[in-house]
C-alpha cells in the first residue's frame, strides 16, 4: 500500500523501521524529513518525536537558541552615580 508515494508500514514492522531511521542519532529534525520521504504509518511523526524527545545524542542535534549579546552597564562619571 502506499499514501502519498510513501509506503504505508505494517504494524509488525514499525518498530524496525523506526530504529533504522534513528540509526545514527540524526535528530528529530532529519528524522522525520528521511521519513517523509519513503515511509508512512499513522502516528509516525509523535512517534519519532517520543523516540528522539528520550535519546540524549538526539537532544544533542537540536538547535540550540541563539546567544543574547552581552551589554555592559554604562561607565559611570563620578562616585554613586546611577544611570
Ligand atoms: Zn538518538
Amino acid at each position: 500500500m502506499v499514501y502519498n508515494y510513501r509506503i504505508v508500514i505494517p504494524y509488525a514492522l514499525q518498530k524496525s523501521i523506526l530504529y533504522e531511521l534513528h540509526e545514527g542519532h540524526l535528530g528529530v529534525v532529519k528524522m522525520k524529513s528521511i521519513a517523509r520521504n519513503y515511509v508512512y504509518w499513522p502516528g509516525l511523526d509523535v512517534e519519532i518525536e517520543a523516540l528522539c524527545q528520550a535519546c540524549e545524542p538526539c537532544r544533542q542535534q537540536q538547535d540550540a537558541p541563539p546567544h543574547a549579546p552581552l551589554t555592559p552597564w554604562p561607565f559611570p562619571a563620578r562616585p554613586w552615580q546611577r544611570t
